[in-house]
């Protein structure tokens, strides 16, 4: 039976990235992308063999009931920082306990090293609702802090990559081996193996060359 993970995306459009980093062209939110982390993530853990719950609705009350209800296995709850803008770095918050430590500190360690901020670290709390209201094993990575310039933009331009690194995490905690995303085949370069190949043709008439002809 396939293990089930329930994603719970910052719900709140209001906590606004750098507005100097840009998505698209434009400012984004946490809502936003915590939403498409959730989206990417899920398609990495499905492709992994695990069953996912994606919940993109209501408050955090409203998924902690579900998560329970659903029988989760691993409870993951999306997030990106904010302070005062000096502040960067990776900070995952888990329960204090042992699973919720042992994905915590998977998460981090592969996070961490990514993101442009240095100040990081796991943190054990007990005051956060997702991770004590919740009957499974339950962890809120901080990806890093969307108030500071370089981390906003890398948060934005690198959640292909964090998703990945959170599945692989994830895989490591159940034991279950990470199934990577197929190579995309390469749009640019030769259509054939003969493109940027030319070929002379000569048409002979008793030894001597009559007619030649150049082909691209
Ligand atoms: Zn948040």
């Amino acid at each position: 039976m396939a293990f089930k993970i329930a994603l719970s995306p910052e719900d709140r459009s209001t906590n606004a990235y750098h507005p100097q980093a840009l998505y698209q062209g434009r400012s984004t939110n946490e809502q936003e992308q915590m939403r498409r982390c959730a989206d990417l993530l899920e398609q990495e853990l499905l492709r992994c063999g695990f069953e996912v719950k994606n919940m993109q609705y209501g408050n955090m009350y409203d998924r902690v009931k579900d998560g329970n209800a659903w029988g989760a296995d691993l409870y993951i709850a999306l997030h990106t920082n904010g302070f005062d803008g000096t502040v960067a770095g990776t900070r995952v918050h888990c329960y204090p306990s042992e699973g919720s430590r042992k994905i915590g500190k998977l998460i981090q360690d592969r996070i961490a090293p990514l993101s442009p901020g240095t100040s990081e670290r796991l943190v054990e709390s007990t005051g956060l609702y997702e991770l004590k209201a919740t009957r499974m094993p339950a962890v809120l990575p901080e990806f890093g802090f969307h108030d500071n310039l370089a981390e906003a933009q890398w948060l934005i331009d690198n959640m292909e990559a964090i998703a990945a690194e959170t599945a692989k995490a994830v895989c490591d905690y159940f034991g279950v081996a990470y199934v990577a995303a197929p190579e995309e085949k390469p749009t640019t370069g030769p259509e054939s193996p003969l493109d940027g190949v030319s070929f002379r043709l000569q048409a002979l008439a008793g030894g001597k060359v009559i007619r030649e002809w150049e082909i691209n």
